[in-house]
């Protein structure tokens, strides 16, 4: 993407998480690699509702700005270690969504394995344990999590979503929010049931199906309830295999899970 596209998607984009209350005041920041050693990023102090395609600063993989003497978001740490731990990443967001963080404040799991569309193109959100905000504790805190998630919760901070556009990494950032808001309401009538382990493992054969293209880990499969699952990065699910029904495209078994699927994802 040349340089002029990017600046007006960063605008676009974040015109959009700050309209959504995805971010407070000067908080988060976007960012797309435009090249193998340039970065093009928000600037710090700058609210995400003022950006102007002028804002947006491009840096380097040290994070020394290119022809700028302003200073980038002072997170850029978390964008370039998402980089560098991902080729197929092009773009990043860092959001303060208040429902996903309320689940690492609270220290109760932030499930995904409840709705099917977010099974298929989420899947396992881990919770990067508390680091310090702006030193090199916080991208080291999230390094490995998200070298296999597109999505990574900061515990007591913010979400990191990617993907291979801005528009990817914003689609995941809704999904994480809008699941932790649904959460709450199930939390709220008594608590969320996850899906059986079958049904989750029958949800991730049909990402290739629909040409999901995603790093995303398998949802795991975890019995409601247990507060400790938050930082747990394991999938049990990978595991698995006890899959006794045949849901290969073409069979009545594949046809009913595509027309329960379109149901709940149109709401109907
Ligand atoms: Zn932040």
């Amino acid at each position: 993407m040349n340089e002029i596209e990017a600046r007006k998607q960063i605008v676009y984009y974040s015109h959009k998480v700050h309209a959504q209350g995805l971010v407070c005041a000067t908080d988060g920041n976007l960012s797309i690699r435009l090249s193998e050693d340039r970065v093009l990023i928000t600037p710090s102090g700058l609210r995400k509702e003022d950006m102007t395609v002028e804002a947006p600063i491009v840096i380097d993989f040290q994070g020394n700005p290119i022809g700028d003497s302003r200073r980038p978001s002072t997170e850029y740490k978390v964008h370039l270690e998402a980089y560098q731990r991902r080729e197929d990443v092009k773009a990043v967001i860092h959001a303060h969504p208040p429902k996903a963080i309320a689940f690492t404040i609270a220290e109760v799991r932030l499930d995904t394995c409840i709705l099917p569309e977010v099974v298929l193109t989420l899947g396992d959100v881990p919770v990067a344990p508390y680091a310090t905000p702006s030193t090199e504790d916080l991208p080291n805190s999230m390094s490995d999590l998200i070298a296999r998630s597109d999505a990574v919760m900061l515990a007591r901070h913010g979400s990191v979503t990617v993907g291979a556009t801005l528009s990817d990494a914003f689609k995941k950032l809704e999904k994480l929010e809008h699941n932790a808001e649904i959460l709450i309401y199930a939390h709220s009538l008594g608590g969320a049931k996850p899906f059986s382990s079958e049904d989750i493992h029958r949800l991730q054969g049909l990402r290739e199906f629909y040409g999901i293209k995603t790093q995303a880990q398998a949802c795991s499969y975890r019995p409601s309830g247990s507060a400790s699952g938050a930082a747990n990065p394991q999938c049990e699910m990978n595991n698995e295999r006890s899959v006794s029904r045949d849901f290969s495209p073409g069979t009545s078994e594949f046809e009913a899970l595509v027309a329960e699927i379109v149901r709940r994802v149109r709401g109907s």
